[in-house]
């Protein structure tokens, strides 16, 4: 598929760049760009805009009005961190262009919605104005920086407890005030309003989906293909929310499923995604849909032969932010440690479409052998060896940037990884297909649940 004049493949998995929600690894995933190149990026609206003051606030959002691209921002912006000195002097970084990514704004809704309620005093009706005016402003955001793609403004499914968990009681109350549902029915018109107003809109609008069960799931989509046919507005996609957790949907989505041959670990979070993605698919025809926070490695071909066309996770590179200090001195013992190592992703497809070995699982770097052969990505093919990219993370007291360099090899190799997976699923038809000319404990287990959807 193109967009904008950009190759978005089917299925992409988008990267997920928390610059802005975070330092360190953050600020180094945006210098070693290239190592990913062209992978779609998702990035969230409320980290990278600094009206909402938060922990990790970077001055560099400062400057977004300059910029009327989102590719410029970014290119601006590792230009300010080279220059800061955030890359290793044993790299010579590449010319890179952050205006060759397909660039997704998603808007963090949660932590908006907190700031907002925090304004108006936890008022229930001057809430639901304010929330409004916030949705417009989003994507004016999107609008003046030209981003590819845009998340419709919502703010997410059924709020727990827990989401309240170490705030106050005065927003816990609020929260179980409000109807997310009620309110996020709203959030939908007011956007099919905005585009109504705004004809010539730059990005794609995906309009997000939510619902506790598979039946209320079914019922928010025709409710939104309702309202495009009452205002003769299309939306270009569709974005599935709430259902990246499997702890917290409704156990009606995979109560019914059967994991007698395979267990549950590793399976049961893959169940929910590919029902909502098939139930969507079966009422939206051929339009595109993304299955938000679904890209982990065992989401991914059950996603795609159930519809979607991308998905995103932080998890590829949130594991390399596992590693200690402590760590960095004991890497090369191989001994299982309570110490907390960045963690190598093992297993998948070599960059030659070969089947790797290990089985697919995130581990403790020094549990990777030194010897095991890298895939082939261009994270792999920088670092030379496992050995060496323990030498590096060794030498976090010595040269600190030497050991961010080693977080980022691992942590894109793992990114290339996810990205690889959609490469090789697209070519086939089934999951059923695609597991005979790859079969592996994870695409077994996939395939016996793929038959139980
Ligand atoms: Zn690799």
């Amino acid at each position: 598929m193109r967009i904008h004049g950009k190759e978005l493949p089917v299925p992409s998995f988008f990267q997920v760049y928390n610059f802005g929600g975070g330092n360190g690894d953050k600020d180094r995933e945006i210098v070693y760009a290239e190592l990913t190149s062209d992978t779609p990026a998702l990035v969230n609206y409320y980290y990278i805009n600094n009206r909402y003051p938060h922990l990790f606030q970077s001055k560099l959002f400062d400057q977004v009005q300059r910029f009327s691209r989102v590719g410029d921002l970014y290119n601006y912006i590792r230009g300010e961190l080279i220059e800061k000195g955030e890359i290793y002097s044993g790299y010579t970084g590449l010319e890179y262009d952050f205006n060759d990514k397909v660039f997704l704004l998603d808007s963090g809704a949660f932590s908006i919605v907190k700031y907002v309620a925090e304004r108006v005093g936890y008022d229930v009706d001057r809430f639901k104005t304010e929330i409004v005016r916030h949705a417009t402003e989003y994507y004016d955001f999107a609008q003046a920086l030209h981003f590819d793609i845009v998340v419709g403004f919502d703010m997410g499914g059924k709020y727990t407890e827990k989401d309240g968990e170490g705030e106050n009681t005065v927003l816990q109350r609020f929260l179980s005030e409000i109807d997310p549902a009620e309110i996020n029915g709203l959030l939908l018109e007011k956007t099919v309003e905005y585009l109504l107003e705004h004809p010539g809109y730059y990005p794609c609008v995906l309009a997000t989906v939510h619902g506790n069960t598979p039946q209320e799931y079914r019922a928010n989509v025709q409710s939104i293909l309702r309202l495009e046919n009452a205002h003769g507005v299309r939306f270009w996609g569709f974005a599935l929310g709430g259902i990246a957790s499997y702890k917290q949907v409704d156990p009606s989505w995979y109560n019914d499923v059967n994991f007698n041959g395979g267990g549950k670990r590793g399976f049961i979070e893959t169940i929910t995604p590919a029902r909502a993605c098939k139930i969507v698919r079966s009422m939206v025809g051929d339009r595109p849909i993304h299955a938000l926070g679904c890209g982990g490695y065992n989401n991914i071909a059950l996603n795609f032969f159930n519809g979607a066309t991308s998905f995103d996770a932080a998890t590829p590179v949130r594991r390399v932010g596992d590693g200690n200090l402590a760590s960095t001195r004991i890497v090369f013992d191989p001994t299982p440690s309570q110490e907390g190592f960045s963690k190598y992703f093992m297993g998948g497809i070599n960059m030659d479409g070969s089947m790797r070995e290990e089985d697919c699982a995130y581990v403790k770097l020094n549990q990777v052998p030194d010897t095991m052969p890298l895939c082939g990505c261009p994270a792999c093919s920088i670092a030379g060896s496992v050995h060496h990219i323990k030498e590096l993370y060794a030498m976090k007291e010595t040269d600190g940037e030497a050991n961010y360099f080693s977080r980022q090899l691992i942590g894109l190799h793992a990114v290339m990884q996810h990205r690889h997976l959609c490469r090789v699923v697209s070519s086939y038809d089934s999951m059923g297909d695609f597991c005979r000319d790859y079969p592996s404990r994870l695409n077994e287990g996939l395939n016996r649940i793929q038959r139980q959807l």
